[in-house]
């Protein structure tokens, strides 16, 4: 191989890599060395041109030793490795790793561990108190029917709640866009409004769908629960008596409702896990705080596209736009 080829293939590296021969002049530096570093390219000559931060890392340093440091605000991860030709030692290499996506991930997992944990705890809490009250014949006769409709509601809260949890692994674990066939959005639409009337009447809100025929390449369940969330958020967060209106048209599926709106600081965070804005409200009308975190996730695995208006007071209107050519 030669020089040409080797210094293509490490620029094409998302690893930074520096070798020294071992007066500590720098003999190569690839590209993402030069970007991790903030440095121009050419500016690393010898190991002192390393950022400070990098040097204690050098003292006493072992073949094979790791560290994590900060650099530039981002978490980086140092290799040193010892470079020997016929058993004796002729220089180093450090190799930079970016950490940033990896640690952001593992946070975004421990907080997701943590509020799950939370989330489930405090239904099971309820339901045991209200069965050791029975149990203990400290509910009186006519407390008894109150006790097991609550104890049926908290149960049904963590069914909702498991059910998403799965969803959500689900599809962080596969890519299940593999499965993708010709859906109708318009056929998805009409059910999931029938299975929503009775809920929707309830609430006085009448439910309008419009639009026709729309195909697009996807996933019938995760196309279905998509709708289903859009819907169900519709009605639960609509006044007494509003209206909803689902279309389905070209490309793209809408849910307006003339509910209670969001609050424009609060739009992009209502897609992460958890996050509602009136915690109270989600609860009491058996919201788990999932369900737009799965619409996002669905949105992203069909190449889609996601838009929010929304005003406080007057309405919210999510639209999905599918890709042309799928
Ligand atoms: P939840 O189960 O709490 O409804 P979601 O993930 O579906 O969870 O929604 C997150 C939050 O976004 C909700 O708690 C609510 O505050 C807000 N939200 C979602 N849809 C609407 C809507 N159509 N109108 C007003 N607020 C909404």
């Amino acid at each position: 191989m030669n020089d040409t080829m080797l210094s293509a293939i490490l620029d094409a590296m998302e690893d930074g890599v520096v070798v020294f021969d071992l007066e500590g002049t720098a003999l190569l530096c690839n590209d993402a060395a030069y970007g991790l570093l903030h440095k121009k390219p050419g500016a690393i000559r010898t190991i002192a041109d390393l950022p400070g931060e990098v040097h204690p890392f050098f003292e006493g340093v072992r073949s094979g030793s790791t560290e994590a440091v900060e650099l530039f605000g981002e978490a980086v991860r140092l290799r040193y490795q010892d470079v020997t030709e016929n058993g004796l030692r002729t220089g180093a290499v450090l190799i930079l790793s970016d950490l940033g996506e990896q640690q952001r991930a593992e946070r975004m997992r421990r907080e997701f561990t943590a509020n799950v944990s939370h989330e489930l705890k405090t239904p099971l809490t309820s339901i045991s108190g209200y069965a050791e009250m029975i149990e203990n014949g400290m509910a009186r006769d006519e407390d008894i029917r109150l006790f097991a409709e609550r104890i049926r509601r908290e149960s049904n809260r963590m069914r909702s709640l498991v059910s998403d949890i799965i969803t959500l692994s689900e599809l962080d674990e596969r890519a299940l866009y593999g499965q993708a066939e010709p859906v109708d959005l318009y056929t998805l639409a009409e059910e999931a409004v029938e299975t929503l009337k009775s809920a929707a009447m309830l609430r006085g809100v009448s439910v309008q769908l419009s639009g026709g025929p729309t195909l697009v390449k996807g996933v019938r369940e995760l196309l279905s629960e998509l709708i289903y969330n859009l819907l169900d958020n519709a009605i639960r967060y609509n006044r007494d008596n509003g209206t909803v209106s689902v279309r389905t048209a070209g490309r793209t599926l809408s849910v307006r409702d003339t509910g209670i709106g969001i609050p424009r600081h609060h739009q992009n965070r209502i897609f992460e896990r958890f996050y509602r804005v009136d915690k109270s409200r989600s609860k009491a009308t058996g919201g788990t705080g999932l369900g737009l975190a799965i619409v996002k996730h669905i949105t992203q695995q069909h190449h889609a596209e996601l838009t929010l208006k929304s005003a406080e007071g007057i309405g919210t209107e999510i639209t999905v736009t599918f890709p042309e050519n799928e």
